[in-house]
């Protein structure tokens, strides 16, 4: 299949993105914890990973040149879709959960996406921003609905990349892999492939954030998705069940919660000791990740997932006044409040 766009460049640079060790952290708990820099794909992101796949989808499934793509997303996969739709000739049309960064709806509509707030439902319910795609999907011509979030071509494109990237690496030194899960779709895909290619010798686990109903899915061996509360945390957690996370309880050997404060404090870690600036969902994966590695042996190899970078998320991670708000200040400790300069 190929690409109606003039810019073959695009794809050619999405993957094959840096595999780094934290050095100081894996030496302070002598395990290995290894991160993939995801925002070095084109648009920033993780997603640029699916969102080339979904394109190509949308196309095979019957999109016409000039036609319109509409996604549900918290922000990652409409920046994707909307560079790679403009290079391709397509409207974009977005739901994006109400309470997304501004940062991030700005920058969607900066590149041409028509964006709707949608209402915070569990997924699958009629009002959720993803029903809410699938409709505008029906009622307009020459319009088809992306589905992140039950279209498995978005695991594929990990187990296809990521996965093989992942293994490569570390030429097949990887003992446990930890993420969280927003459409699942980096979760179940690289999970799959580290399993197939290690005959089940690589855990899964899964970093859930606070407010999500997922972890307790897991703990439960799929009872409910009993969740409270909520996170800044944007990107990954869910309420209910959707195809590219339906194979979790297998996939999965197990999860954690992180809270927002530890994820936060990661964050600042990571700036502090590792030189990194990530974004809040990777706040969340490697406060996962180094409780994962402490579990097992001495001299482990951890690997998670970097989804994105801090800045979009500067306006919270960086406020002093946001973190006064939402009661974090006072549980950050001295030597990381210099961050908070915003
Ligand atoms: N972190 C961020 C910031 C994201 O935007 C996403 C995408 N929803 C994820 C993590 C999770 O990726 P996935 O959809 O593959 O589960």
């Amino acid at each position: 299949m190929s690409f109606p766009t003039t810019s073959p460049e695009f794809f050619a640079k999405v993957g094959k993105t840096p595999l780094v060790l934290l050095k100081s952290i894996s030496s302070s708990i002598g395990r290995n914890i290894f991160v993939k820099l995801e925002y070095h794909n084109p648009t920033g992101s993780v997603k640029d990973r699916a969102a080339v796949k979904l394109l190509q989808d949308s196309i095979e499934r019957g999109l016409k040149p000039g036609g319109t793509l509409v996604e549900a997303t918290a922000g990652n996969t409409g920046i994707s879709l909307a560079v790679l739709s403009r290079l391709a000739g397509y409207r974009l049309v977005l739901f994006v959960p109400e309470t997304l960064i501004q940062a991030k709806i700005d920058k969607l509509t900066g590149l041409g996406a028509v964006v709707f707030k949608a209402e915070n439902y569990p997924d699958n319910h009629p009002k959720h921003m993803n029903s809410l795609a699938a409709i505008y999907a029906k009622e307009h011509d020459n319009t088809i609905h992306v589905n992140q979030m039950n279209n498995l071509v978005n695991q594929q494109a990990h187990f296809e990349t990521t996965g093989p990237e992942i293994w490569e690496q570390l030429e097949g030194s990887v003992d446990a892999f930890v993420s969280g899960a927003g459409t699942g779709g980096t979760f179940s895909g690289v999970s799959k492939y580290l399993k197939k290619v290690s005959d089940g010798r690589v855990k899964a686990i899964i970093a859930d954030k606070q407010g999500s109903g997922l972890h307790h899915y897991i703990q439960t061996n799929g009872e409910s998705f009993d969740a409270e509360g909520e996170s800044f945390v944007e990107g990954i957690g869910k309420l209910g069940l959707i195809d590219n996370i339906r194979d979790v309880l297998t996939l999965a050997n197990d999860s954690l919660q992180i809270s927002d404060i530890e994820a936060l404090n990661t964050i600042y870690r990571l700036i502090e000791e590792e030189d990194l600036r990530v974004g809040a969902s990777a706040g969340v994966n490697v406060a996962a990740a180094i409780k994962v590695a402490k579990s097992l042996p001495p001299g482990s190899n951890v690997v998670t997932i970097i989804p994105d970078a801090v800045d979009i998320y500067a306006k919270k991670v960086f406020s002093k006044q946001w973190l006064i708000e939402q009661d974090h200040w006072d549980k950050i400790p001295d030597e990381y409040r210099k961050y908070a300069t915003l």
